[in-house]
């Protein structure tokens, strides 16, 4: 990468020493592209799932959330268009047989071009790709790379195959039997579940238009070229919510979740000049209109969330193949009186990655900080200045030493406060030690319990963000912590 000038392999080694994600079946050396979470990692990553769900259902009357199987019957895909269309145009370098997602390999041409400091010719690079890609002009794109000149990273060359087509689904068999008519995919969205769930949810929930499904879950992609650690998994999980309105008023809804979406990141803690739109020129075969909400990654600003005005594109299908009728009967009365009836509903989409998300929130709570004490020397710390609402522990509950009654008073604060919030006890190594852990691991209250706690019932608590600390009375902690995180 042409700017990786940041300290991004210092963040994924931290999310490694700290807990927060591991390489998959690591003690064979790995897979490609798949993570797993760890104890940290799988708490934050919950957080915001619940954050995100909370925000989506419990906050919206009209929003219900499903939960549909990974599997689905294989037609889903011939109807969404998956099986023919989902497929990225790549290009190999024949010296080093090594495969580019094409707009990857010139978006990579266009940063170095950045760094050169040569803006123009960069900006000239990116139209020029957008424009061919909407076209499906894969000659145009070949000779856009030949006359630029780009280079494979491994060979040095620029002797490449011609552009082709690539499909990005899994396939695996059902049953013991294998045979191309058992042929089943791993979902490569959860929204497919949501549409062909579209008129049960309607009709037992008796739902009224407009009205959104939501979902959280696991999806899979054959991504040609997956990089920049969890940005790009083959196996990941979308939070995706699928809004039903009357044809006509969908732009009307497309632009009221563009503006609620980006005001939902910046609820979560992430700073606004760290998001911004990309409008797409290249529409999908199913929208008429879609937009990226794009976070500045260590890497550059990149998607963390697209809503797509899907039109009616993926009910039409499903009721053409599956032969059933998925029409919602519409009550309301038109002005000469009588009811507006029968119509197959447009659908506006949010559709925002789960470990992007958590990938973002780990960037921008990352910090690496000194400073000067007050007996002249340099100190130092990492932390991860997490938001305190969703940091994986809440409250680190410390004694000062192991004996004189301290961890009997800590452990029944403890048993206090983990009904309501997650709590880490520690009483190994000095005060300073645990506290560095705590900055490391992103705790954001830390409670010390100590000789005078005995004495006047007062605990020192520590902020992380400030490391400012002060005396409060043991009795107020659950409170006052409780406060901070809601
Ligand atoms: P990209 O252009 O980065 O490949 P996309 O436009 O194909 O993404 P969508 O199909 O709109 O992505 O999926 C919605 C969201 O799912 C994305 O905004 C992203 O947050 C997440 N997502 C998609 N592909 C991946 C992946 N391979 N790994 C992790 N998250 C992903």
């Amino acid at each position: 990468m042409a700017n990786e000038n940041n300290n991004f392999s210092e963040i994924i080694a931290h999310c490694k020493e700290y807990g927060y994600i591991f390489p998959s079946s690591e003690i064979y050396d790995g897979l490609s592209a798949v993570y797993d979470y760890g104890q940290n990692g799988v708490q934050l990553k919950k957080n915001i799932r619940d954050y995100w769900w909370k925000s989506m259902t419990q906050l919206h009357e009209n929003i219900v959330g499903i939960d549909a199987a990974i599997f689905m019957h294989p037609l889903t895909w011939k109807a969404s268009g998956h099986i023919d269309n989902f497929s990225d145009p790549m290009i190999d370098n024949k010296d080093s047989q090594k495969r580019y997602r094409v707009d990857h390999l010139i978006e990579s041409h266009a940063e170095i071009l950045a760094h050169e400091g040569k803006k123009e010719e960069e900006f000239a690079l990116l139209k020029a790709m957008e424009e061919l890609l909407a076209k499906d002009d894969f000659e145009g794109l070949k000779k856009l790379i030949e006359d630029n000149k780009i280079k494979c990273a491994v060979s040095g060359t620029c002797n490449w195959t011609d552009v082709r087509q690539f499909n990005l689904m899994f396939d695996t068999q059902l049953g013991s039997v294998a045979g191309e008519a058992d042929k089943i995919y791993l979902r490569p969205e959860t929204a497919q579940g949501i549409f062909v769930n579209f008129l049960n949810v309607q009709k037992t929930g008796r739902m009224k238009i407009p009205f959104g499904i939501a979902q959280t879950g696991k999806a899979f992609r054959n991504e040609i070229v997956a990089r920049q650690f969890i940005f790009r998994m083959r196996e990941f999980e979308q939070m995706e919510m699928q809004f039903f309105v009357k044809p006509g008023t969908e732009m009307q809804w497309y632009n009221y979740w563009k503006t609620e979406r980006l005001k939902w990141h910046e609820s979560l803690g992430i700073p606004a000049e760290k998001l911004r739109y990309h409008d797409h020129v290249k529409l999908a075969h199913y929208a008429n209109a879609a937009v990226d909400i794009e976070f500045e990654f260590p890497f550059g600003f990149k998607e963390l969330e697209g809503i797509h005005s899907r039109t009616d594109f993926d009910l039409k299908q499903h009721q053409e193949l599956s032969k059933k009728k998925l029409q919602y009967f519409d009550n309301e009365l038109k002005e000469d009186g009588k009811p507006v009836g029968n119509y197959i509903p447009y659908v506006v989409e949010t559709s925002v990655g789960l470990d992007r998300l958590f990938l973002t929130v780990i960037s921008m709570s990352y910090a690496e900080e000194k400073w000067k004490k007050e007996d002249g020397t340099e100190d130092s710390r990492v932390v991860l200045k997490i938001p305190a609402k969703i940091a994986p522990y809440k409250l680190a509950i410390l004694p000062l030493i192991k004996k004189d009654g301290l961890p009997e008073i800590a452990k029944n604060l403890m048993n206090e406060c983990k009904q309501s919030f997650y709590t880490f006890y520690e009483e190994k190594d000095s005060i300073g030690k645990r506290y560095r852990r705590m900055d490391a691991i992103g705790t954001p209250f830390c409670v010390t319990i100590d000789h005078q706690t005995k004495e006047d019932n007062t605990v020192t608590i520590r902020y992380r963000d400030t490391m400012i600390q002060e005396r409060i009375l043991l009795a107020d902690v659950k409170n006052l912590v409780t406060k901070k995180i809601s």
